[in-house]
């Protein structure tokens, strides 16, 4: 097996997720135990599912998060135009050629509860998916006097309370963000929850929809989940600041066929412009129930860190699974192996990020890669983060320690790989953000304040000057012994 030579270094990378953690966080995780110890495992970010959560909610996971960790980012789903079902009281053993009745009405057993008036969309013999593929079904009449769906179900045996329905080439809304989005959205801005992942993104148009809500104020994570989203990448990834492969959605709505390759060509993409990729749902799908995985499982975990994923996220697993610490632990210690093992060097896509940004990215790169061990880190001075993104593209051997200059762009880098450490650069000797030598010096400070590396060990510090010519940094490309 190919691994680095020095094996305290790989004890030392094994210590922490190269490759961020998102949990989402339900039930399962609102036990106190239970959140401290998946944080120190390694979860990166805190994700809450707009579908089931209200600011209540929010308020009460943003505490839970806080009570151990500044650090953690808390990320805020918003579901769009997605279809849920009522939450009734017990899942529904099901089996094909049973009649389900889907409902509009409170009083109807099962309904969808956010969209009631799908009954007036969908005809006999369209297709409807519940959650992530659970159960198949088959329109076979409507009643529209009574606004109930007689669905016959043509595989699956468990229809689950709360559960997403997807409705097949069958559009029934426009709109990007619902009232509760909006309403969580709201809360979210104004209580510093640091992303939103945005379902159902589907061009550049509803990107910015999104963006037009939420500013500059939370990074944008444009969930990936049909076709559409797929044609239209190009243009998506250039508004949002991070993809999700949306891997139920797209299961649902292309086939699961597709999801291996979409997945591919997803992470590519990101990885090209510099921008970071969550891979996402049913990567440890067993473990909800077992305390183990399957083989399949860590092969598609594997599978999605040799492919360049920077964050692998947990839903289910987390949220309403019986053994979330047991998941989280098997997705670090399966995600830190594979990454041991990749010949870092090759695995980093060419980008098309400024040219400027990109030549000193991979000269950093080049750089670790020849110095191997003998380099302890690289410590990152970035405005926004994108030359610290650009950098952990090459997946360094080496941490990559990074200093922002907002709050913001810290807690952005929770969602991407080989980032160990992100702080905030706030005050140092006077003339630091102009003068070299002063700022070398102050880097040498801050690699010993933070203990990013003992005296005596070679570390790159670099920095860049913004390009619009703002007093940030001055620019520094420097191989030091931290003394
Ligand atoms: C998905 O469809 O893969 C997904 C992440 O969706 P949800 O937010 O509903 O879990």
């Amino acid at each position: 097996m190919l691994l680095y030579k020095n094996d305290n270094l790989i004890n030392l990378l094994s210590m922490y997720p190269h490759i961020k953690i998102v949990c989402t966080i339900g039930p399962s995780t609102w036990d106190p135990n239970v959140m401290q110890q998946i944080i120190k495992l390694g979860m990166t970010v805190a994700r809450v599912n707009g579908a089931f959560a209200d600011p209540d909610e929010l308020d009460k996971v943003r505490e839970l998060v806080r009570r151990f960790s500044q650090d953690v980012s808390l990320m805020v789903d918003v579901k769009g135009p997605e279809i849920r079902l009522n939450k009734f009281p017990e899942p529904i053993k099901v089996k094909p050629g049973d009649i389900v009745k889907i409902g509009s009405q409170p009083e109807h057993k099962i309904y969808p509860y956010n969209y009631p008036y799908i009954y007036k969309v969908l005809k006999k013999g369209d297709k409807i998916v519940s959650g992530d593929g659970d159960v198949l079904f088959v329109v076979n009449k409507i009643d529209e006097r009574e606004g109930i769906i007689y669905a016959e179900v043509t595989q699956g045996n468990l229809l689950k309370p709360g559960k997403a329905l997807n409705l097949v080439g069958v559009s029934h809304t426009e709109e990007i963000l619902t009232k509760k989005d909006i309403m969580n959205l709201r809360h979210g801005l104004a209580t510093g929850w640091d992303m939103v992942s945005a379902s159902f993104i589907q061009d550049k148009k509803s990107a910015l929809e999104v963006r037009k809500f939420v500013g500059d104020d939370m990074k944008i994570i444009a969930k990936i989940e049909d076709k559409q989203g797929v044609d239209n990448i190009d243009e998506i990834l250039e508004v949002v600041d991070g993809l999700m492969v949306a891997r139920g959605g797209l299961g649902v709505s292309m086939g699961l066929e597709y999801v291996p390759i979409v997945e591919r060509e997803l992470i590519k993409k990101a990885n090209e412009v510099g921008k970071p990729v969550i891979t996402a749902t049913q990567l440890l799908e067993s473990m909800t129930d077992h305390p183990y995985p399957t083989r399949a499982e860590i092969n598609d975990i594997e599978t999605a860190v040799l492919l360049g994923t920077d964050a692998l996220m947990l839903s289910g697993e987390t949220a309403g699974g019986k053994f979330p610490v047991k998941a989280v632990k098997t997705l670090v210690h399966t995600a830190n192996f594979t990454v041991n093992y990749l010949k870092r060097k090759e695995n980093f896509e060419k980008s098309s990020a400024s040219i400027t940004t990109l030549a000193i990215a991979n000269a950093v790169i080049e750089l670790s890669h020849d110095m191997g061990p003998e380099l302890s880190a690289v410590l990152i001075v970035t405005r926004s983060g994108t030359t610290a993104r650009l950098i952990a593209r090459g997946n360094l051997i080496q941490p990559i320690y990074a200093f922002t200059e907002t709050e913001l762009a810290r807690k952005s880098l929770n969602i991407t790989k080989g980032i160990r450490g992100a702080y905030l650069l706030e005050n140092g000797p006077q003339g630091f953000r102009t003068k070299r030598d002063i700022a070398v010096k102050f880097l040498n400070e801050l690699a010993k304040t933070y203990k990013i590396a003992q005296v005596g060990e070679k570390i790159l510090v670099v920095g860049r000057t913004p390009i619009d010519g703002r007093e940030f940094f001055p620019n520094v490309f420097e191989m030091i012994t931290v003394h």
